[in-house]
C-alpha cells in the first residue's frame, strides 16, 4: 500500500470490518490444547482473511513457549511473509502517566474514522514485575477496545525483554498479514524497551510532558537519539504555555545532537491527547516523514537494516537459549557459582570453563 492511500483522508476506500466485536474477549482456553489440533494451513487461511477470531489465537500460539508451538508459529510466519510490511509501523514511548493509553485511543480512533484498521500491541519489561500488562486494562482504551477497526493486544506478562519483543514483533507482522494499515507498539520507557521498539518500527514517536522546569534532566539521551518526534502531551487548560515551553527546551537540546537521517529534521510538537489536538498534525508528520524516507530510498535501507537486525538477535538468543538449557550447563551452574562466591575459582576462569565444556560437548 502506498503511502497516498493511507494518508488521504478524503480517497482512502472504506474497509468494511470482517469480523465482531468477540476477538477482543481474550482466549482463555487453554492454547495447546485448542490449537493443537490445527495446522498451519488453518492459521494461515484463517490471518489472511482477516478471521480475528484466527488472529488471537496466531497470536497466542506465537507468544507460546511450547517447541511445538515454536515450530508451528514459524511455518505461519513463513507462509505469511509476502503479505507483511505494508503497514505504517509506529513505536510509543513515554513514562507512565505521560498520557500514552489516552493519546493512542485518540490516536487510533482518529484513524480507524480515516476508514483504516489499526493494531495496537505493547511491550511491557516490566509486567512481570508488577504481575500486569500496561495493556492488560482494556479500560484504559475504552473507545478503542469497541472499535471494530482495533485491535488491542497486551503483551505477554512475562520473559526477557527480548523474548516478549521477539514475540511482539512476529505478531505485528501477522497483523499485517491480516489486513491492518497501522501498527502501534506502545512501551513504556523502561531499561533496552525504547531502542528494541525504535529497531522494530518505522517512525517512533516520545511522548512526554512538561515537567517543573528540569525536565530535560529526566529523558534518557539514548530516547532522544532514537526519536523520530518528540510530542508533548498534555497542552491544554493552564498547562498551555509551560508545554510550549517544553517543547523549545526540547528543540534546542535537539539541535546539540547529530541527526540520525539527512532526510529528517525530528520535529518537537505539542498535543492534548484528552482534548483531541494536535493529533491530526502528528498523523500527517508520519505520512511526510515515510514520503520523504521512500524519495530518498532510506525507507527500504531502513527495514532492510532492521530485517538483519533482527537476524542477529534471533540467532543470539537462539545462542543464549541452547547455552543455557543444555544439560551440561544447568548441571555445572550452581558448582561453579557457589565457587565464584567462595571465592575459589575467579568469575572468568569459570566462564572459560563452562564455554570450553560447552564446546566439547560436556563429555
Ligand atoms: P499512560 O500511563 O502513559 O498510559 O497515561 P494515561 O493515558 O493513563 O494518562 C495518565 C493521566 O493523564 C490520566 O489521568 C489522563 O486522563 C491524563 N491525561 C492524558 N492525556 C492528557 C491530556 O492531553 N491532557 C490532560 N489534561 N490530561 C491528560
Amino acid at each position: 500500500m502506498g503511502c497516498g492511500r493511507l494518508f488521504s483522508i478524503y480517497t482512502c476506500p472504506q474497509i468494511i470490518p470482517r469480523s465482531t466485536r468477540s476477538f477482543l474477549q481474550p482466549i482463555k482456553t487453554n492454547g495447546a490444547v485448542v490449537l493443537k489440533s490445527k495446522d498451519a494451513k488453518y492459521y494461515v487461511d484463517g490471518v489472511k482473511a482477516g478471521d480475528r477470531l484466527v488472529l488471537a489465537r496466531t497470536i497466542t500460539l506465537i507468544e507460546s513457549s511450547l517447541p511445538a508451538h515454536k515450530q508451528l508459529s514459524r511455518e505461519i510466519i513463513d507462509n505469511l511473509l509476502d503479505r507483511t510490511g505494508k503497514a505504517v509501523r509506529l513505536g510509543i514511548t513515554g513514562v507512565p502517566g505521560a498520557g500514552k493509553s489516552t493519546f493512542i485511543e485518540s490516536f487510533g480512533t482518529m484513524i480507524t474514522e480515516l476508514g483504516l484498521q489499526v493494531a495496537v500491541l505493547a511491550i511491557d519489561p516490566s509486567s512481570s514485575r508488577s504481575g500486569g500488562s500496561i495493556l492488560g486494562d482494556k479500560t484504559r482504551m475504552e473507545r478503542l477496545a469497541v472499535n471494530d477497526r482495533a485491535f488491542i493486544r497486551p503483551s505477554p506478562s512475562s520473559g526477557t525483554l527480548g523474548g516478549v519483543a521477539g514475540k511482539t514483533r512476529e505478531t505485528m507482522m501477522v497483523c499485517e498479514a491480516a489486513g491492518f494499515d497501522v501498527i502501534i507498539i506502545e512501551t513504556v520507557g523502561v531499561g533496552q524497551s525504547e531502542t528494541t521498539v525504535a529497531s522494530m518500527v518505522d517512525f517512533f514517536l516520545v511522548l512526554m510532558i512538561a515537567g517543573g522546569g528540569d525536565e530535560l534532566q529526566g529523558i534518557k539521551k539514548g530516547v532522544l537519539e532514537v526519536a523520530d518526534a518528540i510530542v508533548i502531551n498534555k497542552a491544554d487548560g493552564d498547562n498551555v504555555a509551560r508545554a510550549e515551553m517544553a517543547r523549545r527546551e526540547y528543540e534546542a537540546a535537539l539541535h546539540l545532537l547529530i541527526p540520525y537521517s539527512p532526510n529528517w529534521t525530528v520535529p518537537v510538537m505539542t498535543c492534548s491527547a484528552l482534548g483531541n489536538r494536535g493529533i491530526a498534525e502528528i498523523w500527517q508528520k508520519i505520512g511526510e516523514h515515510r514520503r520523504q524516507l521512500q524519495d530518498s530510498g532510506e525507507f527500504e535501507d531502513k527495514r532492510r537494516k532492521q530485517a538483519l537486525q533482527w537476524f542477529r538477535f534471533i540467532l543470539d538468543e537462539g545462542l543464549r537459549n541452547w547455552f543455557y538449557t543444555s544439560d551440561g550447563v544447568k548441571n555445572e551452574m550452581p558448582l561453579l557459582l557457589e565457587e565464584i562466591e567462595a571465592g575459589k575459582t575467579s568469575p572468568t576462569a569459570a566462564a572459560a570453563r563452562l564455554l570450553n565444556f560447552f564446546v566439547r560437548g560436556f563429555s
